[in-house]
């Protein structure tokens, strides 16, 4: 069949794996120029590395495998502790934190020479009686069986099915970077959150001597960047005694971070039409706050991939379009909602033992990963990708 993706993302990318590694013909045109290499990096959650495993990704080399998530209270003292080597030995797959770069490349290469085209702004989609047509910036356009839209939170595939974007910001946004940090944080399987009410910090090793660190933060649409990110975290952070906090506070350069307004769109019940689909952001736009966004997008590319293998996707691409939206549709709109707790930031927790609180949100987290996943329920039944 003759898929063209719309993205060159994480989710664009491994559709692409999957497809053309069971003998499609897929292209994937990408915006921009080259491969994403900022967006510092993702967390992998076990339903993620199933799906990146089944594609054919060598995980153990992507990052660094994360043990532990300890929890924080703004004074340094710890509330809790996320046991996530339990979890990956419960879900049977590992939690990494991995740059997003090394992700997209791994993904890339295990792709046919070609079959990437940058500088490919697309700009309609058009569905004809033999199949849409993709038209794109440069005044190119071409003719597929299927065509997915991975293009992201303000996708123009979406645009073209569904009318007006409903994408609003939510009044939040994450100042995050990537960088080596002199500190134990970087060399250890463990990372930390720290919490106030309205605010948040947190760390996670990403190998190779690097940190993922970020700041969660209310910061309405159309607020300015400040001159100096940094200077703005300091004055809102500074108070904090947490020491993981102060180490990123002493090391953040202005250079380093970028922020991300986070958004939020609706899940529609049908993400397509015809032969047309949206796979990934473009499909269920929601916030950071779980770190399932990558993840959502990597159980897409896995359940696509399945829904497009054998005789009956071939011979009617748009029902198998359809099977692949209504295998999404439940745990997808599941980690959407669930996404809406950034309004608190806190993980809630009545009084208890210490050891108690631990198994309460290591059992939390694993029974929420297991609900919003496509990948591992299909393991449990026996389904495999072909
Ligand atoms: C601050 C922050 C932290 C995050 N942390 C995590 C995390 O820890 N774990 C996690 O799982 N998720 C995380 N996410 C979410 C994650 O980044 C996204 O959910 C994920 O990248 C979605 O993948 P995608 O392929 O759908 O979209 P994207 O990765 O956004 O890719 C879309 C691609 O489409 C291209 N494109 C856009 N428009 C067009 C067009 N018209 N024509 C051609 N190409 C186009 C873009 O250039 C881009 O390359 C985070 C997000 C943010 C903002």
């Amino acid at each position: 069949m003759r898929i063209v993706v719309v993205g060159a993302g994480v989710g664009g990318l491994a559709l692409a794996r999957g497809l053309s590694a069971r003998g499609h013909e897929v292209s994937v045109h990408e915006r921009a120029a080259e491969l994403r290499r900022g967006g510092a990096g993702l967390s992998l959650y076990p339903n993620g590395t199933a799906a990146l495993e089944a594609l054919g990704v060598d995980v153990p080399s992507l990052g660094r495998r994360l043990d532990a998530m300890v929890v924080r209270t703004p004074d340094g003292r710890e509330r809790s502790t996320m046991d996530l080597a339990a979890i990956a030995a419960r879900l049977g797959h590992d939690v990494r934190q991995v740059p997003r770069r090394d992700l997209l490349e791994a993904l890339a290469a295990g792709l046919p020479e070609e079959a990437v085209r940058f500088g490919r702004a697309c700009t309609s989609v058009t569905e004809t009686p033999s199949g849409p047509v993709v038209a794109f910036a440069d005044g190119e356009s071409v003719r597929a069986d299927a065509v997915v839209g991975a293009d992201g939170v303000r996708s123009v595939v979406r645009r073209e099915l569904w009318g007006a974007s409903d994408v609003r910001e939510t009044g939040w946004a994450s100042w995050l970077a990537l960088t080596p940090l002199p500190d134990a944080l970087a060399d250890g399987g463990t990372g930390f959150i720290t919490q106030a009410p309205g605010r948040m910090c947190s760390a996670l090793p990403a190998g190779d001597g690097l940190v993922q660190w970020w700041f969660d933060l209310p910061w309405g649409p159309g607020v300015p960047v400040p001159d100096s990110p940094v200077a703005e975290l300091r004055a809102r952070f500074g108070d904090w005694a947490d020491p993981g906090v102060r180490t990123i506070l002493e090391h953040a350069r202005d250079e380093d971070l970028s922020p991300f307004p986070h958004v939020r769109g609706g899940v529609r019940r049908g993400w397509g039409r015809g032969a047309v689909t949206l796979l990934g952001d473009a499909a269920h736009p929601f916030p950071p706050s779980t770190g399932q966004g990558a993840n959502q997008a990597l159980e897409d590319a896995w359940a696509l991939t399945l829904a497009l293998s054998g005789p009956r996707a071939q011979a009617d691409p748009a029902a198998a379009l359809r099977r692949y939206e209504r295998a999404r549709y439940r745990r997808a709109a599941l980690a959407s909602a669930a996404s809406g707790l950034e309004a608190v930031q806190q993980f809630p927790m009545p009084p208890m033992s210490r050891s108690a609180a631990d198994r309460l949100l290591t059992g939390q987290f694993a029974l929420y990963i297991r609900s919003v996943s496509t990948v591992l329920a299909a393991g449990r039944a026996g389904v495999r990708l072909p």
